[in-house]
């Protein structure tokens, strides 16, 4: 009875599934077998969905194990051992010597002022500066664009202090949106702001070190919530993805989160001519492939191309 079909439909209209409504463990093998015949989820992309949330979730407990948590409680306590610690740590509880790239994002996440504080830092002047002039040494033609889709900023688009260190950086903007952009209701133009984005979000005790900033317009920033993966965010998408379509709806939050994650998805590459978002801004449409799922609106359904494909 537990892992039968009825019982999970029968579970779907309830909004509290206890271990003892789901009667103890669901085989989450069988239940996912059968949420993969429903057609337009496809395998592949669920299963890719899953494996976000998943590492974001094994990512997650382990930031919360107690004895890792003891390094943002006493940080002075641990000073020059706090790898040592995470090591043994991660091997105690896995059995595995664990790669020195997680040793790092442990600690970074752990020693960041998120994890200390618990309050959002202040983003600094110096840091926007830095920033500024990691694009402008990195950048072909010194371009200011939002790292998720490229959007070429305009000099409006910042304040008066960010305008005067993108100018000393020597930065360029653009003097107008892309004539593409102007009637694309997938990304409508305002929330267009530059806006300094946390790759690991702070809500995760993403840290505040260069190597975990990047500059994002406020459409592409909202549009990645809290989230650290382009797919994690699954249920939210596939709960808006039916009211975000059509694109004249208003319901331009779901929708930042799904043309987002399409985005990223796409590797941040036009899908027709292969420009990425050093030159381009990128968008999402939906693709009419004919399918009768097409106008689902869920990252996977979007075309994700530059204006001029
Ligand atoms: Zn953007
Ligand atoms: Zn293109």
């Amino acid at each position: 009875m537990t892992n039968s079909i009825e019982h999970i439909l029968r579970l779907i209209p309830e909004n509290d599934v206890t271990t003892d409504t789901a009667g103890g463990e669901i085989d989450a093998t069988s239940l996912l077998a059968w949420v993969a015949t429903i057609q337009h989820i496809g395998n592949g992309n669920l299963n890719l969905a899953l494996v976000h949330v998943l590492l974001r979730t094994v990512e997650t407990f382990l930031l919360a194990d107690n004895a890792l948590l003891n390094i943002a409680r006493y940080p002075h306590a641990y000073l020059g051992r706090a790898d040592q610690v995470i090591r043994s740590r991660v091997e105690e509880l896995f059995g595995v010597a664990p790669p020195e790239s997680l040793v790092s994002h442990l600690r970074k996440c752990l020693t960041g002022h998120m994890a200390r504080v618990g309050q959002k830092a202040v983003i600094t002047a110096r840091q926007v500066s830095e920033l500024f002039r990691h694009v402008a040494a990195t950048h072909p033609r010194r371009e200011l664009r939002c790292s998720v889709c490229g959007y070429h900023f305009q000099a409006n688009d910042v304040g008066s202090t960010r305008r005067d260190l993108a100018d000393a950086a020597e930065l360029v903007f653009a003097p107008d949106y892309d004539p593409g952009r102007l009637n694309d209701e997938m990304k409508p133009q305002d929330y267009s702001r530059l806006e300094i984005d946390h790759i690991v979000p702070e809500e995760g005790l993403g840290w505040d070190g260069l190597d975990n900033l990047q500059i994002a317009c406020q459409f592409c920033n909202n549009g990645r919530l809290i989230f650290r993966r382009p797919l994690e965010p699954v249920s939210t998408m596939m709960a808006g993805a039916l009211s975000a379509f059509p694109p004249s709806r208003t319901h331009r939050m779901t929708r930042q989160v799904i043309v987002v994650a399409a985005l990223r998805g796409a590797g941040f590459q036009c899908s027709k001519c292969e420009a990425t978002t050093h030159d381009r801004e990128l968008t999402a449409q939906l693709r009419d492939n004919g399918s009768p799922s097409r106008l689902w609106c869920v990252p996977w359904n979007l075309e994700v191309t530059c204006y001029r494909c």
